[in-house]
Order: structure tokens, then C-alpha cells, then sequence
């Protein structure tokens, strides 16, 4: 019995005619990059988020790049963010000579702990950057109230939440701007690397997609210094085909989810995730806390069965951060998180016998 920690051969077989066709077409109309599957894909994410402008990018990492330079965050600026994330929400922060301003996580639901915000607001404030860890939002109505009264820009770093709902609307169209990414790995992923923005606000839109295709506005004629961040028409045309089934995927996902937190309910040792009522998760990992992580790691990994910790160390620990100067204890809850939570195989073709056969050596 092989168990993948995300069965992404099960579900490219469910949809392998059509993905097939598609990459093809895409070879033998030889328009790789930007054009009409990448538009269809836009106005596909703009109906399916809600958001008045979706802008596809060459990764989750690049949609936030350019959120950041789209708002002119540069050297001396400070962006709020939590340390309980992928290294990329932070990365692009500093790359751009701005400061990361680390706030704590909640003890629940491991994002952004907002009543913690406020305080770190300073004249350098530009920009609030939360996270919707593992495919759940944050509160994101408190975080916009704050950002309003300080007059700031929200950018939810929703790369491991799209298709996530927060009071009924869309992760992606909760703030200023959203960001997702289409990795692999990804709940929507495509065949390499993709992501994209979304924002409401139309010149905001227009100087973002001026900006990831070097700052040009017409053809050789550059407006800003901007990046190569499009993406390829061949990862557009398979997207637009998985986004057809993505409703019934996340459907999927939530009832692995439910079932394993059924039957890891009377697990001692172990917390299954917490979802807020307003909320929903997309599980981009189904990730619980585990007293005794190392051992049950050991004991799913003798019988062949993957695990993950997302993630091991918090950025403001992280050797690439040192020159912010923080200490161990700094963010303590980050710290006492990141020491017991592991990611159990999650995705939406894990059958019953699998996720038994997990669950049993957990329990054994
Ligand atoms: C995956 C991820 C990113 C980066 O996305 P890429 O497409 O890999 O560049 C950024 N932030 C978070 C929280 C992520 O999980």
C-alpha cells in the first residue's frame, strides 16, 4: 500500500484525456506565454473569487513580490506579517530593503494574532500581510478594521487558501489585494509554478500587470522597473480545466478532513485543526498538533506513510532573518507550535482504506 502525501497522479488521471488535449492545443498554437488561455484563466479566478480583478503571475511568491511593488514598498518601510508561515510572505519583504514586523500567531488557528497588530503600527507602517495558514483565513474584518483606521493596505497571502471562504465571500477578495499560488502542491495547483493577484482596485490592477511584464506599458516602452513574472499559457490551459472540478475537490477535502477529525477525536496527545464557524478551510495541509511528533513521525514513516512539519523553525529564528535580531522566545507561541505540528496525507483522492491505515498507526 503506497500512500502519497498528496495523490497528485490519482487526480491528473481523473482529468488525463482533457489535460492532455489541452497541453497540446497549447503546443500547436505555439502562444506559450500570456494570451488567451491565461486571459480565460483571469476571467475564470475573477468569477470564481468574486474579485473585480484577477491577475495570473508566474508564482505565489512573484503575486506577492509584486503586490509589495505595486504599493512601492521600499527600503526603511515595515510590513506586518506573522513569523508562522512559508518563507516567501517574509522573503519578499525584506528583498525589497523593507523590514518583516513579526506579530505572534493564535493558539487555534495559527494565523496572525490581530489583537497583537496594533502595537506594532509605526509612521514605517506600509503594508499588513496576513496568512491563511493551511487554508483557513484570518479575521480578516478586524485586520481590515485596523488597516483602515491606519489608512493601510491589506495583503492576504492566500497561497494555501484558495477556494476558502471567510463569512461567505472568497479568500483572495477579502482585502486591498490577495495573492494565491498554483505550486503543485497547491489545493489548485497547475504543472509547474503559477499564482496570481487579485484586487478591486482597477489602477492598482493596471500597475501590477504593467509591473510583472517589466514595467511596460507598451511594447518596449518600460514605465517602472518591474520583474518577468508572467505565466505560461500551457500552465493557464491546464488550470482552466481543473478549475472545473476544483468546487468538488474542496467538497473532497473537507470530508477527509472531517473524518480524520472523527477519528482522531479520542486521540490523546494529538489536537486536530480548529475552524472557525465563519470560516472554511481549503486543508492545503491537514496539520495537528502532537505531543510525542517525533515518534508518531516514526511510526507512520515504518509503515511507508509520509508526514510533514509545516513548518520546523519560525522565520524570525531563521538564519536568512538574523540580521533582524530576534531571540528564541520572541514569539513564543510560534515557537511552542512549530515544536509539535505535523501535516498527515491530505488531499482529495485519499480513500477510506488509506486514511484507516494512517489513523490506525497513529493509534498503535
Ligand atoms: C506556497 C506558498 C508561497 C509561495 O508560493 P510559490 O508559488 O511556491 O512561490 C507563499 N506563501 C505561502 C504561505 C505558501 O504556502
Amino acid at each position: 500500500m503506497n500512500i502519497p502525501f498528496i495523490d497528485l497522479k490519482t487526480q491528473y488521471e481523473s482529468y488525463k484525456d482533457e489535460i492532455n488535449q489541452a497541453v497540446i492545443s497549447q503546443m500547436e498554437s505555439t502562444q506559450f506565454i500570456l494570451g488567451k488561455q491565461v486571459e480565460k484563466l483571469e476571467r475564470n479566478l475573477e468569477k470564481f473569487t468574486g474579485s473585480k480583478n484577477a491577475i495570473a503571475c508566474s508564482s505565489g511568491t512573484d503575486a506577492l513580490l509584486l503586490s509589495l511593488m505595486a504599493l512601492d514598498i521600499k527600503s526603511g518601510d515595515e510590513v506586518i506579517t506573522t513569523p508562522f508561515t512559508f518563507i516567501s510572505t517574509a522573503e519578499v519583504i525584506a528583498f525589497l530593503g523593507a523590514k518583516p514586523v513579526f506579530v505572534d500567531i493564535n493558539e487555534n488557528d495559527f494565523n496572525i494574532d490581530h489583537t497583537k497588530i496594533e502595537e506594532k503600527i509605526t509612521s514605517k507602517t506600509k503594508a499588513i500581510m496576513p496568512v491563511s495558514l493551511y487554508g483557513q483565513p484570518s479575521n480578516m474584518n478586524e485586520i481590515n478594521k485596523i488597516a483602515t483606521k491606519y489608512n493601510l493596505p491589506v495583503i492576504e497571502d492566500a497561497c494555501q487558501s484558495f477556494g476558502a471562504e471567510f463569512q461567505g465571500k472568497k479568500s483572495c477578495n477579502l482585502s486591498s489585494i490577495g495573492c494565491t499560488s498554483f505550486f503543485p502542491s497547491k489545493p489548485l495547483g497547475c504543472y509547474g509554478d503559477g499564482g496570481a493577484i487579485f484586487t478591486n482596485d482597477d489602477k492598482l490592477a493596471k500597475k501590477i500587470r504593467t509591473l510583472l511584464n517589466h514595467g511596460q506599458e507598451e511594447r518596449y516602452k518600460h514605465k517602472y522597473i518591474g520583474i518577468n513574472g508572467r505565466l505560461d499559457a500551457i500552465q493557464a490551459a491546464i488550470l482552466n480545466i481543473k478549475l472545473k472540478y476544483f468546487e468538488n475537490e474542496i467538497k473532497k477535502r473537507e470530508e477527509v478532513a472531517n473524518r480524520y477529525n472523527r477519528l482522531l477525536e479520542d486521540v490523546k496527545n494529538i489536537k486536530t485543526p480548529f475552524v472557525h464557524d465563519d470560516r472554511t478551510s481549503v486543508y492545503a495541509q491537514y496539520s495537528i498538533l502532537c505531543k510525542d511528533r517525533e515518534k508518531t513521525i516514526e511510526k507512520l514513516s515504518n509503515q511507508d506513510i509520509p508526514t510533514a512539519i509545516h513548518y520546523p523553525i519560525p522565520l524570525h529564528l531563521q538564519e536568512a532573518f538574523c540580521f533582524l535580531g530576534h531571540k528564541k522566545g520572541d514569539f513564543s507561541v510560534s515557537e511552542d507550535v512549530a515544536k509539535s505540528i505535523m501535516s498527515l496525507p491530505m488531499s482529495p483522492f485519499l480513500t477510506k482504506e488509506h486514511q484507516d491505515k494512517i489513523v490506525k498507526t497513529i493509534k498503535g
